[in-house]
Order: structure tokens, then C-alpha cells, then sequence
């Protein structure tokens, strides 16, 4: 018999939802949600599992919005695309592309859902550019009540400054409008830097580059640095050797040897040295949507917090210290990225200038005391974790630090008055009434 395994792509979440649905239109979805409503059953939407936290896990319906992907409209003059919610992000750029358009920002891979990554405010980096969640000028979704609503910043304000990330708990999103920008090229120029140096050019780096981001290597008082800025060069690739060496550090050294520190786990500071050491120059000219992303070869478990911008380096001392002292057998560099406020109700971003601060550790390794000894700090600091990759915080803690915590509540409450939409995790992330039920 056929079952409906699902798990994430580090593997560590895994279900078994009931049936796995892949409408093809909104009028399709729409007749999805509404036999749930109907048969009292729960409905969790996935993009392609790129994240941590059980946030699409079901026994019940699963949907997939796999086999609706595309652009429904442009509005050239507005350099708005309306795309369907499932496309994947190397696809969409693509279209744009044929458009003469561009993505604004984009985050180091390009394999999620244009919905999953809005629904979790999944960001790159670049003191100008918000999180693809603040791309968004308008949305469509299927609420808990069976209703198709339109949302942007002139119709249904509120519900929409909630859906611009919702982490698919106010309904599926079936459309998606995003601001865009005229097809540009960016020149990424990678280079190697010692971390003092860069903390006295950071806030040059960060106003002088339209997008500035930095690797740290555990044990070493050495970074990668990765500056990119708009071009009108041509197209022109790294040489081989540095793009092996870009395409080997940010996967945290070959497979092979990341398994080594899994048998061997203290070879894990050597090979941060190793790693430091090999960083070399290089520059790479293309059009954006080839240069943002680099495929992950080598799969980690991760987590990621925003902290405020005006605290990073305290926190980032903080940070290396505890490493040092705790010597954690970790091998992967820390990635650092900026970015500016945004007013999105469950956006880390919301209402200060960020940094944000991850770290990965190889699949398979335990990560577990390394990630609640750097949780510990981040919170010390106001810091707020991202929604998709791994934390340890619930209902309370987080309206402590969501400002408009209690308003994406309420809104929660009015598109899905039975909690359709809740799984176990998130009905404990949001405090959800244990009573509320899906009873029609
Ligand atoms: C290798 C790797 C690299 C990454 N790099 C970055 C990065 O650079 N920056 C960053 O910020 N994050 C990054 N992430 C995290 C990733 O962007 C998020 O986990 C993102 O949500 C994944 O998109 P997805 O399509 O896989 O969504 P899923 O993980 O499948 O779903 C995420 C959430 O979106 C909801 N959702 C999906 N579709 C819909 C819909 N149609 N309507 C409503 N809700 C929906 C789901 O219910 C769920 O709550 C990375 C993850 C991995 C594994």
C-alpha cells in the first residue's frame, strides 16, 4: 500500500499525513480546504521542507502547492509579478528574468516555495533590502473558513501586515504579488579578512555595499567576506579553484571530511583552521538570480537568531568566547547578515536595524549543547530566532519580543476560528486554546 512519508530536508522532522493534496488552482484549493472544514479534519500546507522546526508536520491532510507554480500576471509599469504561491525561487527567477525583472533580495539557496519562503521571512542580507517577506505588495489566501481574501498595504492592512509571515497559520496562500526591480547584475567579490579589521570597517562595509555579509571560522581570528554590488560588467565566473574553494567552505568543508569530525569530533577546530586558511579572492559578475545563490552540497541542522544591530559585536565576542571556553566541536563558519527594520507583526526585523547571526552543525552530529549555550546569549539581547530554523522558545517567551504578538493572535483567531491550521508545535508556539478544536 502507498504511503505518504514526508520529512524536511535536514531529515529530522518526519510524518505521515492521512493524504497528501496537490491542488492545481485556487478554486481547487479552495474545494481542498473546504472538505477539511466539512469533515472536521486538519490541513498543514508545505513548500519543499527546507525547514527546521515542525512547522508542516500532520498526520492529517498535507497540501502541496507543487503543481501550481507560475506568473498570473506582471504590471510592468509597477515592476510587480503576481505568481502562483508553490513556484519554487530558481524558477521564478527565471521567469522574471524573461520579463526583464528581478527578486529585490534573496537568501543563500533558491530551492524553497516563493510562499514557504515569505512564510517564514526568509532573508538574505543588505542594510537596504528587507526579507523576502517585505518583497510582498499583496497576497491572496484560503482562510480556515473556506473564504478566498485578498490582502496588501491599501486593502485588509492589518490581516496582510500579519500574513506577510504566518507561518501558513491564517490560511494558504494562493497568489503572491512582489515589488520587483529591472533585471540587474551583481559583481559578488569574495575575500579573506581578519576579524578585528572587520568590525572597524562594519558600518562602512554595510552603508557602502549593497550587500555585505561575513563568514566566521570557529578557533581562528579569521573571516570570508562577500560584498556585492550592482554591475554593468559582463557576465564573468570565478576561476575554478576559488569557486571549488566558495563552494567547499560554505558547505562546511567536503562531506567526507564533516563525517570525519563525526567519527573524530575533535578534528572539528582543525578543520576550521584548515577552512580559514583555504578562503582565497575571487569575483564573480552575473545577472542576480545566478549570483545570490550556491546549492548546499552538505546537509546541517542550523539556527539562526536577529539580534539588534546595535548589539552584534557584543554579542558576537560573546559568542567566540563561549566557543573557546566550551570548546564545542563545531567546524562550520558562523554566517553573519544585516538588514534594515520592516514592519511585518512576526518579522525578527520588526521596528530595529538587525544583524543576524547562524550556525549549522553537520547532520547527524549532536548540536544540542552548542545551540542552547548560543541561544542563551542571543536572548540575553533581545535576540529573536528565525521561525524556520531550530529554537527553543514558546507562547510566552515570544510575546515577550514580538511587539505585535498579541495582534497576529487576534488575527490568527478571526481567519481560523477552529484551529484548523494548527498542528501540535505551533498550536504551542502561538498559545493556542488546547480546546479549541476543528468542530463545524
Ligand atoms: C540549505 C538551506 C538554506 C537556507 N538558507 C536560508 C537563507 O539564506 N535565509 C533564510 O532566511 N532562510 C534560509 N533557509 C530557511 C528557508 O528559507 C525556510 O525554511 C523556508 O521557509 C523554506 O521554504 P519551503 O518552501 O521549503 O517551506 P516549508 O519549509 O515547506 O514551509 C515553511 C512554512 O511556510 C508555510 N507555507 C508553505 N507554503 C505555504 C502557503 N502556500 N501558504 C501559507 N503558508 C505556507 C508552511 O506551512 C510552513 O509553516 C534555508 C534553509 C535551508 C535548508
Amino acid at each position: 500500500m502507498a504511503t505518504n512519508k514526508w520529512k524536511n530536508w535536514s531529515g529530522i522532522v518526519k510524518c505521515q499525513p492521512k493524504k497528501i493534496k496537490f491542488p492545481k488552482s485556487e478554486k481547487e484549493l479552495q474545494k481542498v480546504v473546504q472538505k477539511c472544514i466539512k469533515k472536521g479534519q486538519r490541513l498543514r500546507v508545505c513548500g519543499t521542507g527546507h525547514s527546521w522546526n515542525p512547522l508542516c508536520e500532520t498526520d492529517e491532510i498535507m497540501v502541496s502547492l507543487d503543481e501550481y507554480q507560475g506568473i498570473e500576471h506582471i504590471d510592468m509599469e509597477k515592476k510587480q509579478a503576481t505568481v502562483y504561491a508553490g513556484t519554487k525561487l530558481h524558477l521564478l527567477g527565471k521567469l522574471l528574468f524573461e520579463y526583464g525583472l528581478g527578486l529585490k533580495n534573496m537568501g543563500d539557496i533558491d530551492e524553497q516555495s516563493i510562499a514557504g519562503a515569505v512564510s517564514t521571512g526568509t532573508h538574505g542580507t543588505g542594510m537596504e533590502l528587507g526579507s523576502l517577506s517585505t518583497q510582498v505588495v499583496g497576497l491572496t489566501l484560503v482562510t480556515g473558513t473556506g473564504d478566498i481574501v485578498a490582502c496588501s498595504e491599501t486593502e485588509n492592512r492589518e490581516l496582510f501586515k500579519a500574513a506577510q509571515l504566518s507561518l501558513g497559520m491564517l490560511g494558504v496562500i494562493s497568489k503572491i504579488t512582489l515589488q520587483c526591480d529591472p533585471a540587474y547584475k551583481l559583481k559578488l567579490h569574495v575575500d579573506k579578512e581578519p576579524i578585528h579589521s572587520v568590525f572597524a570597517n562594519l558600518d562602512r562595509y554595510n552603508r557602502d555595499n549593497r550587500n555585505f555579509e561575513f563568514y566566521w571560522f570557529p578557533y581562528t581570528d579569521y573571516v570570508q567576506t562577500k560584498f556585492s554590488n550592482i554591475t554593468h560588467e559582463s557576465p564573468k565566473d570565478p576561476g575554478r579553484v576559488e569557486f571549488m574553494t566558495d563552494m567547499v567552505l560554505e558547505n562546511g568543508l567536503f562531506g567526507v571530511m564533516s563525517a570525519a569530525t563525526r567519527v573524530v569530533p575533535k578534528f572539528s577546530s582543525r578543520l576550521a583552521r584548515i577552512s580559514a586558511w583555504a578562503v582565497s579572492t575571487s569575483d564573480k559578475v552575473n545577472w542576480s538570480h545566478k549570483v545570490y545563490t550556491m546549492p548546499r552540497l552538505v546537509k546541517f541542522n542550523e539556527m539562526e537568531y536577529n539580534i539588534p544591530l546595535d548589539r552584534f559585536q557584543e554579542v558576537f565576542d560573546e559568542i567566540r568566547h563561549c566557543i573557546d571556553r566550551e570548546k564545542f566541536n563545531v567546524h562550520f563558519p558562523l554566517e553573519n547578515r544585516f538588514s534594515p527594520a520592516d514592519d511585518i507583526y512576526l518579522s525578527s526585523a520588526y521596528g530595529r536595524e538587525s544583524a543576524y547571526i547562524s550556525c549549522h552543525v553537520y547532520k547527524g552530529k549532536p548540536y544540542q549543547k552548542y545551540f542552547a549555550a548560543l541561544e542563551k546569549i542571543f536572548r540575553k539581547y533581545d535576540g529573536r530566532p528565525h521561525w524556520a530554523k531550530l529554537h527553543t522558545l514558546t507562547a510566552n517567551e515570544l510575546a515577550d519580543i514580538y511587539p505585535k504578538w498579541e495582534d497576529f493572535r487576534r488575527i490568527r483567531q478571526q481567519c481560523d476560528p477552529n484551529g484548523l491550521f494548527l498542528n501540535g508545535y505551533l498550536r504551542a508556539l502561538v498559545g493556542a486554546k488546547a480546546t479549541e478544536k476543528v468542530i463545524y
